[in-house]
């Protein structure tokens, strides 16, 4: 995508109170630097191994989201700087999360990653398991994480009215937690959905917050297997 183009678009988006994530999952830091000089701060990743050499090598004013699959092992690693982890998906990782935020004096803002797709494979939780979280005592008890609201990933299809239910489903979800638990509170108010095929429709739904890789940095391409080896 063209400077320009980037700009309009975050423009827009901006406009619409929707906040940009640029994917850059699988890019090089020359490619994410350019992009980062149209002026894009917000950027996402989903694995731990990248996520850290990228912080480490690119500029420190990079807000970096965590929108990938996170193991509680590997949490330590990006608790001193990670801005937002999107794929909280079980009570056992947000313990482990405000756990090592605790050891290095943070509140690290969270989602709450919810399963709308219908594939078993999606990682998320169920609404159920959500409001078991929320109404377990040892939630509140939490200092060192901040509940930002949800986030989702649709089922990858053509049919995009499948897609538009599962984003009403995000939203809905949103609602209800929102006004049973977060009515008070401000920061609890982004709804993760949107991500390059499908991200106007997911604004028309509700979405606060958009992330957007192809579109953004062109077609990813999976490395050659022999430089997987170490995966
Ligand atoms: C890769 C990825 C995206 C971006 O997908 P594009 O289709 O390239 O825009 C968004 N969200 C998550 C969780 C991803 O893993």
């Amino acid at each position: 995508m063209q400077r320009q183009e980037l700009i309009r678009l975050r423009t827009n988006l901006l406009e619409k109170g929707v906040k940009l994530i640029a994917v850059s999952k699988m890019k090089t830091p020359a490619e994410i630097l350019e992009v980062y000089e149209s002026g894009q701060r917000i950027f996402g990743e989903n694995k731990v191994q990248d996520l850290v050499p990228k912080y480490d090598f690119l500029p420190k004013d990079i807000e970096w989201h965590m929108i990938g699959h996170l193991q509680t092992n590997k949490v330590k690693y990006i608790a001193p700087f990670v801005a937002m982890i999107e794929s909280v998906d079980s009570f056992n990782l947000l313990h482990e999360i405000n756990k090592r935020a605790a050891k290095v004096n943070r509140v690290i803002d969270f989602l709450f990653q919810v399963r709308i797709a219908k594939e078993e494979t999606k990682f998320g939780l169920k609404e159920k398991e959500l409001l078991e979280i929320l109404d377990d005592p040892a939630f509140r008890q939490m200092k060192n994480v901040r509940a930002c609201g949800v986030m989702g990933i649709a089922t990858l299809t053509e049919d995009m009215e499948i897609v538009r239910d599962e984003f009403r489903l995000l939203k809905k979800a949103f609602d209800r937690v929102k006004k049973k638990y977060f009515s008070a509170d401000e920061h609890f108010r982004e709804i993760s959905m949107g991500m390059s095929g499908d991200y106007e429709m997911a604004m028309e739904e509700g979405s606060t917050m958009v992330r957007i890789g192809t579109l953004i940095f062109g077609e990813r391409f999976a490395p050659p297997p022999m430089l997987r080896a170490g995966e």
